[in-house]
């Protein structure tokens, strides 16, 4: 049955006009990065959390960042070294050699740093920085290392400062309940992928690791294929499809892509 999946899949990606990816957490578990998958599986990440009580949403809380920088850092700043060092599974550059544009809600710049160019980061991106007030809407590359000690997740050392006011900067991210959130960068590159999409005449998209517990993916996989297009959905946990032309795969995203690549080619 799963190939019968893959053939229908391969086909929609031959006979593409243009392929959309929309990336959520479940892409980069193949390149050895964590899931946050619930409260259980976040601590199970990072036992120091489990140790405080320290929830994925409450310590996303960019409150931290002026009550206890150094919580607030140390949990970023560890991302931050992690992403640096993850070298992005072969599945990136498969879908890199079809040109497919991406949709993602990670922050971790794997995309980019597997070399694709059209990238929209709807929840921001950790390689920037803003301030924290913020003082003005400037977002700037992040080259600053913060050390984090990992008994404790907190950062010891200097933290990157605001070019503008000197005060605390933080990542370009969106985080839970924050209104301090600069998001012109994001928005830039959403109209970008937004005027791409209306060039297309049909578009096929590949969803790839994306959960229904934070839908903002999903949804946009689910809209963007909605009008004459086609919707792949690569997902362990929840690969049901609801679409004319869905093909549902339900196993990882370098299993799934590294099957597709070999019929594609
Ligand atoms: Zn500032």
């Amino acid at each position: 049955m799963i190939d019968q999946a893959y053939d229908r899949a391969a086909e929609l990606i031959s006979d593409a006009d243009a392929l959309l990816v929309c990336a959520g957490a479940g892409m980069g578990v193949d390149s050895g990065l964590p899931d946050f998958r619930g409260t259980e599986g976040f601590w199970r990440a990072y036992p120091p959390y489990g140790r405080l009580g320290l929830k994925f949403e409450e310590i996303a809380d960019p409150v931290h960042f002026a009550d206890d920088p150094a919580l607030a850092w140390g949990f970023y700043g560890h991302r931050l070294g992690l992403y640096r060092a993850t070298v992005p599974h072969e599945g990136f550059e498969i879908l890199r050699s079809w040109g497919a544009h991406v949709f993602t809600s990670n922050v971790d710049g794997q995309f980019q740093k597997a070399g694709f160019t059209d990238v929209a980061e709807v929840h921001g991106s950790i390689h920037h920085l803003q301030c924290v007030e913020p003082c003005t809407d400037e977002v700037w590359e992040c080259t600053f290392d913060v050390e984090v000690d990992p008994s404790t997740m907190r950062a010891v050392g200097a933290l990157p400062t605001c070019p503008s006011c000197g005060g605390l900067a933080r990542p370009n991210i969106l985080m839970f309940g924050d209104w301090g959130w600069v998001p012109h960068r994001s928005q830039a590159q959403l109209d970008a992928l937004t005027s791409w999409r209306r060039s297309a005449r049909s578009l096929v998209v590949i969803e790839v690791g994306a959960g229904t517990a934070v839908p903002t993916v999903r949804r946009q996989a689910e809209l963007a294929s909605a009008a004459n297009g086609a919707l792949i959905r690569i997902n362990t946990r929840e690969p049901d499809v609801r679409h004319g032309r869905g093909v549902s795969l339900p196993v990882g995203a370098l299993e799934a892509l590294t099957a597709l690549a070999r019929r594609t080619a």
